[in-house]
């Protein structure tokens, strides 16, 4: 069957065990890993065209562990080793995502302690980690300066570096192709009995009193099915409103802003860095002829959007500035001459603690997967796998070793240092 065609007639009626809405990484992953170790009807919708039209196609899609709670470096390790294999984890012969080991450098202001503890809890989970000292990363990079004084950006003139002593290095850490790893996802949800419709959007949410027993496609066709899971990423929060769902955590899809600059054979090989001066981090792409700039994590550059379908697809001229003044004072000796673009995509804020919501809805039926934060993609295989052991009870490899209710809707927020770098 052709992309962008229904498998029904016009309002045709049909039934699914699981109908998730969206196929971006998440909803893909989660039907996945549900195909995969049941023999539960599971269908998939898409009102895009094809996948990784929403934030996956946008995605920085960089793998890293170093989170504040324990549980999340193991579900960001267990997605790593899956990400890190995956014609295995997908059970696909040829793969158009591949994973790209670049290590990662935290140029943070902390305490030594609070590096060791940093350290021991990647270490602790199964992490590969170190401390780098000053005259290991002038050694590994010289051009990157190890400045971990914050930048005032009203005052950036004022600003004096003050380089750090000792800095946190994950080993494995790395990217995938976002692009690539969702059409891998459908592939292998088809290949598993998934059906999977794109070009169709829900434009309802079937009721049965209280309780959510179906959806409506924009086509007019009506699918029952038992259990209908909210994937649907920066649109998520309509659909958690039809159905009276999800009031308690705010949910804000936010323009985050990316700057790509040309990147030669001779310039550095830098590490993927997260840059504690500006809360910002920079990664190599396309091979390395590229180096792509995430923008400081401030409100001016961090947009709040209300219609998800309606935003600025490239970046704004200050950003644009900003951002690379804030990489020059990272590399300040390399010299710039190449062409600077950019592309913006959607961040799905949690504005209450920065990690997702997970699971069963209070609203029977609806289930959630909700809330990224600019962390969803290296989360995505072991969140499929969370809502997969949840709803049918099996486990299977790559699985991450956490309690299924770590993102439940009625926990309590998490711990977090804060946005991009949770
Ligand atoms: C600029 C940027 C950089 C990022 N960098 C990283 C990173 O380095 N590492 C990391 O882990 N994460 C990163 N993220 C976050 C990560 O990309 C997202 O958390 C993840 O892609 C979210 O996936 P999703 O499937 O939930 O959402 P989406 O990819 O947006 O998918 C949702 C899907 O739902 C569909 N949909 C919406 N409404 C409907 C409807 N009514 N009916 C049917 N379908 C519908 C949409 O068409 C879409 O395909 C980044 C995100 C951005 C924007």
């Amino acid at each position: 069957m052709a992309r962008g065609t229904s498998v029904h007639s016009r309002g045709f009626k049909s039934t699914a065990d699981v109908v998730v809405i969206g196929a971006g990484i998440i909803g893909a992953s989660v039907a996945y890993q549900i195909a995969r170790r049941s023999s539960l009807k599971v269908i998939l919708v898409d009102k895009a065209d094809g996948p990784a039209m929403g934030s996956t196609g946008a995605s920085v899609a960089i793998s890293r562990c170093r989170y504040t709670v324990p549980e999340v470096v193991r579900l960001a390790q267990s997605s790593q080793l899956a990400y890190r294999s995956w014609q295995d984890f997908t059970q696909l012969g040829a793969t158009n995502s591949d994973y790209l080991e670049l290590g990662a450098l935290w140029v943070f202001d902390k305490t030594s302690k609070e590096l060791a503890d940093d350290l021991d809890r990647l270490t602790e989970n199964g992490v590969a980690a170190e401390i780098l000292y000053a005259a290991d990363v002038a050694e590994h990079w010289p051009e990157l300066n190890k400045c971990v004084q914050p930048i005032d950006f009203l005052r950036p003139h004022d600003h004096e570096c003050r380089s750090g002593e000792s800095f946190l290095y994950e080993n494995t850490a790395g990217i995938a192709d976002p692009a690539g790893a969702n059409s891998d996802l459908i592939d292998s949800c088809r290949r598993h009995g998934v059906q999977v419709t794109f070009g169709q959007g829900v434009s309802e949410l079937v009721m049965d009193g209280e309780r959510v027993s179906g959806v409506l496609l924009e086509g007019g066709d009506r699918i029952h099915s038992g259990i209908v899971i909210n994937a649907a990423g920066p649109w998520c929060n309509w659909i958690n409103d039809f159905a009276g769902a999800q009031q308690k955590w705010t949910l804000t899809p936010t323009r985050i802003q990316l700057i790509l600059r040309e990147w030669s054979e001779s310039d550095p090989r830098l590490p993927i860095t997260f840059d504690g001066s500006t809360d910002s981090c920079y990664r190599l792409e396309r091979s390395g002829q590229q180096i792509l700039l995430v923008s400081p994590e401030i409100s001016q550059f961090m947009e709040t959007i209300d219609n998800p379908d309606d935003f600025r697809g490239t970046p704004d001229q200050q950003c644009v500035e900003t951002t690379l003044a804030a990489f020059m004072h990272r590399v300040p000796g390399v010299k710039h001459s190449g062409r600077t673009t950019g592309l913006c995509g959607l961040y799905t804020i949690n504005e209450e603690d920065n990690h997702p919501v997970v699971g069963p809805s209070e609203v029977e039926g609806l289930w959630l997967a909700n809330g990224f934060s600019g962390h969803g993609f290296k989360l995505a295989p072991g969140i499929g796998a969370i809502i997969a052991r949840l709803l049918t009870g099996e486990s299977a490899s790559f699985d991450p070793d956490v309690d299924e209710n770590l993102f439940a809707i009625d926990r309590a927020p998490l711990a977090t240092t804060g946005g991009v770098l949770a």
